[in-house]
Formats: C-alpha cells, sequence, structure tokens
C-alpha cells in the first residue's frame, strides 16, 4: 500500500499527531489486522458520499476505504552525515511515497524548540537541506563515472549526464528535485535514482488552540503558505492538540465539538484527504445488498487492474465493468433507474476508472 510518512524536528507535534491518528484507526472496528507496527497509522478516509449510497443501496454493512500513515521519527540537524538517527531515518523516507512534514507555527514557552525559538521556515531548511545533501550524494555517486561514458559520446551516458548535472545543480543550491521539471522519459530515470527530494510533500502546519478557527491570523502560517506555494506543495493547518481530543469522540459529539471550534472538517480528516490526493490516490466503490465499500486506486488505472484490488481472480477473469457514476446513480435515485435511464454503462479493459465511479465487476472463475 501507498503511504505517507509524518517527519519533522523533535517537539514540534508529530508523536501528538501521529497518536492521534492511530487512535482514530483503532476507534474503527473494521479492520482485522489490528497487530501491525506501531510506526504506522491505519486511518478511514473520510468519503460523505459513501453515506449517501449506504442511504441508496441500505446494505447490511459499509466500509470504507483506508490509508496509511508511517511515523518516521530522529531528525535532527546532521541526520546526511549520520547525526543521531540519521541513516535510519533516511532509509525510513526512502520507503515512503509521500511526505507530511509538521511545523511547528504554535507558541508556548513552557516547550521548548529545539532551535531555541519558533521559526518555521528556518526548521523546515533544516530538514530540507539534509535530504538535499543525501540526494547530493546520491548523485554525486554516479556523475563522476557517466560524465566520463559521455565524453565517449556514449548516448546513453550523455542522456543520464544532462539529468544528473541538473539535478547536481539543483541541490548546491539547496533546492528539492522536485522543484525542476523533466520530460516523461527523463523522470523514468530520475526514478530510479530514488532521491529523497522528489517526493512529494505537504506542510502540516502545527497551530496553537486559540489558532484553529482562524489560522490567518498566525503570522508562522503565512511563511509556511509563502514557502510552500515557491515549491508548489500545500499547507494544512491542524492542532495537534486539539486532533487528539477528537479523535476520542463519536460521530455526533465531532459534528457538535467541530462546530462549537467553529471549523468544519478536522484537521486529521483534511490531512488525510491532502495525504491521498498528493499521492494520485481515487476512490471508486462497490455497491451490493451485503456491503457498499470503497476502495482506493490510483488514478490512470484501467478497469481490470482496478478489480484485481479486490481479488486477483476478478482482474485475471475479467469481462466488463459495469459502471455508474457517483453523480448519475444519485440523481437517478436507484441502482435500477440509473439502469434504465441508460446510465449504467458496460465498460471494457481499456476503460479508466474514474473517482467516484460505482462498478460491478463481471468476470470468469
Ligand atoms: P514531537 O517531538 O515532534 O513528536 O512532539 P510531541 O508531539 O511530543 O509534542 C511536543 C510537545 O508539544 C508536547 O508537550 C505536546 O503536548 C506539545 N504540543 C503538540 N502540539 C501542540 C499544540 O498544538 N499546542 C500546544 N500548546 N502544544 C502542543
Amino acid at each position: 500500500a501507498l503511504t505517507a510518512g509524518i517527519v519533522g524536528l523533535p517537539n514540534v507535534g508529530k508523536s501528538t499527531l501521529f497518536n492521534a491518528i492511530t487512535q482514530a484507526g483503532a476507534e474503527s472496528a473494521n479492520y482485522p489486522f489490528c497487530t501491525i507496527d506501531p510506526n504506522v497509522g491505519i486511518v478511514e478516509v473520510p468519503d460523505h458520499r459513501l453515506q449517501k449510497l449506504t442511504e441508496l443501496v441500505k446494505p447490511k454493512k459499509t466500509v470504507p476505504t483506508t490509508f496509511e500513515f508511517t511515523d518516521i521519527a530522529g531528525i535532527v540537524k546532521g541526520a546526511s552525515k549520520g547525526e543521531g538517527l540519521g541513516n535510519k531515518f533516511l532509509s525510513h523516507i526512502r520507503q515512503v511515497d509521500a511526505i507530511c512534514h509538521v511545523v511547528r507555527c504554535f507558541r508556548d514557552d513552557n516547550i521548548t524548540h529545539v532551535a531555541g525559538k519558533v521559526d518555521p521556515i528556518a526548521d523546515i531548511e533544516t530538514i530540507n537541506l539534509e535530504l538535499i545533501l543525501a540526494d547530493l550524494e546520491t548523485v554525486d555517486k554516479r556523475i563522476d563515472k557517466v560524465a566520463k561514458m559521455a565524453k565517449q559520446k556514449d548516448k546513453q551516458a550523455m542522456f543520464e549526464y544532462e539529468i544528473l548535472a541538473k539535478l547536481k545543480e539543483a541541490f548546491e543550491n539547496e533546492k528539492p528535485a522536485r522543484t525542476l521539471e523533466f520530460s516523461e522519459e527523463q523522470m523514468k530515470y530520475v526514478k530510479q535514482l530514488h532521491l529523497l527530494t522528489i517526493k512529494p510533500v505537504l506542510y502540516v502546519a502545527n497551530v496553537g488552540e486559540e489558532d484553529v478557527q482562524d489560522p490567518s491570523e498566525n503570522p508562522y502560517v503565512a511563511q509556511v503558505r509563502e514557502y510552500a506555494a515557491k515549491e508548489n506543495a500545500e499547507v494544512i493547518v491542524v492542532c495537534a492538540k486539539i486532533e487528539a481530543e477528537i479523535v476520542e469522540l463519536d460521530g455526533e459529539e465531532k459534528e457538535m465539538f467541530l462546530q462549537e471550534l467553529g471549523i468544519e472538517e478536522s484537521g486529521l480528516d483534511q490531512l488525510i484527504k491532502a495525504s491521498y490526493s498528493l499521492l494520485g490516490l481515487a476512490t471508486y466503490f462497490t455497491a451490493g445488498e451485503q456491503e457498499v465499500r470503497a476502495w482506493t486506486f490510483r488514478k490512470g488505472m484501467k478497469a481490470p487492474q482496478c478489480a484485481g484490488i479486490i481479488h486477483s481472480d476478478f482482474e485475471r477473469g475479467f469481462i466488463r465493468a459495469e459502471t455508474v457514476s457517483y453523480d448519475d446513480l444519485v440523481e437517478a435515485g436507484s441502482m435500477a433507474a440509473a439502469r434504465e435511464a441508460g446510465k449504467v454503462r458496460l465498460e471494457g479493459k481499456d476503460y479508466e476508472v474514474q473517482d467516484g465511479d460505482i462498478i460491478h465487476f463481471r468476470f470468469n472463475v
């Protein structure tokens, strides 16, 4: 499964947030797999469409889809040189598909800041620099050899050299790889380098309780937003402390508490959704009398691959996908009505599944 890693300097609120995540996962009884890696938190992906489908279809049970966060503790300045848990930390980051970078934006004089004061941009740059230095090392390990071969007019080496040189220049200017543009062809090679700074990033601004309703009053948040905009990265504002309280509440209590706080959606729910889309993930549904269920797929996946997410037999024996879009189904009011209105399409093996499709797979066993 794809996973987003949570990183950040010490004392920024990572554990508080991660505990809220694992707590949220533990509250939902849908998962038979409860004993998992303590560094992995599984959460349900909030999706209002699932409730609507449940009302329409009235199944025996409703199952949301899930998403994984991985807690990556232990970054300190000097990690790329092996300080602290340095190398271990970097190898953990290498394994995640996206990065949620928690940044301290709350003021609380009782809580020590590692660098002595709250300065979100300096914090972000500290971590980013470690990642950039690690990537520079990756590039440096290859570039001399490739340069030699490129001089001898080796086509592949020339192709690689151009990319490596571009990366090296960016890293030396303290720019992450994700800010660079590459052709599709070049990107294939870049992917093989397993760079850390190519991964998509979401900045999580952790604010104090007083700023939850209106984070625009918090100057640190504005700084993070400005920084992220330059990198085309997204920012989510949370108050980790409040999130830890919210996960203790059940559905109705949660609604009321959020209303009191004057916010529509919990920070955790926003974080889940943003991480999900950062990874290019989308949701399709199956809807039967037994079960209405959400399934995660990668945008661009074809119908048979999506069938394979449910069971490999579905992919192997794929015949077709009876498909209706969420909006069409809701408008029709029932599956039968949608069918009558000609809204249920028979899609074949080349069909690219869309977010919100409700699918019934036909397959040979
Ligand atoms: P980590 O080292 O990044 O994992 O940070 P922790 O989650 O352990 O948090 C460090 C300290 O900051 C703890 O005492 C938390 O209670 C406190 N903290 C975390 N989030 C918030 C917040 O939103 N507001 C305030 N006031 N304190 C927070």
